[in-house]
């Protein structure tokens, strides 16, 4: 498997820089003045109570949003300007499955290889792994070809992670990833982003049920109000009577407190 750190300095090099980012929809403030840093092979959860503005910094650290004011650099560059997109991997919260489109699964996971690899080239061995890994780790190999459209919302988005991984991107960016996904499927999804991490790919994950991958986060950030409201390790959430594994009902109901 391919590594991402190069070098020992790699890993003090900023992956998203967010620097006084501020947005707003019309007349709803959404985001005010929110900065932060994720570092090389970082895993960071993204939480917030609903309509904090989780997806709308998503969209704009992503480039798809431009910020009102401040700004972002994603991998040393403006998002937008980011011209090999396969080095960030992104789950949105819904991918849109178009029913007619005849794509099987396997179609849907090469293609992110296909991003990487550049569609002038012939698929080698490293390819081939790359799209069974990431099959076997959202549990679709048995399914790889059937059509997409015929499978269920919770199969849909399981291929679409698959397609993320397959392409072993830099920086794996998931908006609640796991909504509608069983139980087995949620070890298999934490298995594969804790060997992206494995790998020195950063990680953050946007989603209100974090009790799978409570031991294997590094970062918690929390937005409230526009704003970040908590930024540290898990451990700081536990000390403060917060647990994100064995009580995984804490987590919303903290949230909730600060909505
Ligand atoms: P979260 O992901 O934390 O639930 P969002 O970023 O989706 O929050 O939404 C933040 C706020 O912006 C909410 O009040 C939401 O209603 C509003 N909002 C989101 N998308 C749009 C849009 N396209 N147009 C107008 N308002 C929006």
């Amino acid at each position: 498997m391919r590594t991402v750190l190069e070098s020992p300095s790699d890993a003090d090099t900023a992956v998203i820089s967010a620097d006084a980012v501020c947005f707003s929809y019309a007349n709803t403030p959404v985001l005010d003045c929110v900065s932060f840093e994720l570092r090389r092979g970082e895993f960071t959860a993204l939480v917030g109570p609903n309509g904090s503005g989780k997806s709308t910094l998503i969209r704009i650290l992503l480039g798809l949003l431009p910020p009102a004011a401040g700004r972002v650099t994603v991998l040393g560059r403006s998002p937008e300007s980011l011209a090999e997109r396969w080095r960030i991997g992104y789950v949105p919260q819904r991918p849109t499955v178009a029913e007619l489109l005849p794509a099987t699964v396997q179609d849907v996971v090469d293609a992110g290889r296909l991003a990487r690899r550049g569609w002038w080239r012939r698929p080698g061995p490293d390819d081939r792994v790359a799209t069974d890994t990431a099959l076997d780790a959202v549990g679709l190999t048995a399914m790889r070809h059937r059509r997409l459209a015929e499978l269920s919302g919770g199969q849909q988005q399981r291929a679409y992670i698959a397609k993320a991984l397959a392409s072993e991107p830099e920086l794996l960016v998931l908006d609640e990833p796991t909504a509608g996904i069983d139980a087995d499927s949620q070890r298999r999804f934490r298995d594969a982003l804790v060997a992206s991490r494995a790998r020195g790919a950063t990680v953050l994950l946007v989603s209100h049920e974090l009790s799978a991958v409570a031991d294997d986060l590094d970062r918690v950030l929390m937005l409230r109000h526009g704003k970040v409201g908590f930024d540290g390790p898990p451990a700081d959430l536990a000390a403060g009577g917060i647990s994100l594994g064995v009580h995984a009902t804490d987590l919303p109901v903290w949230l909730e407190d600060h909505a």
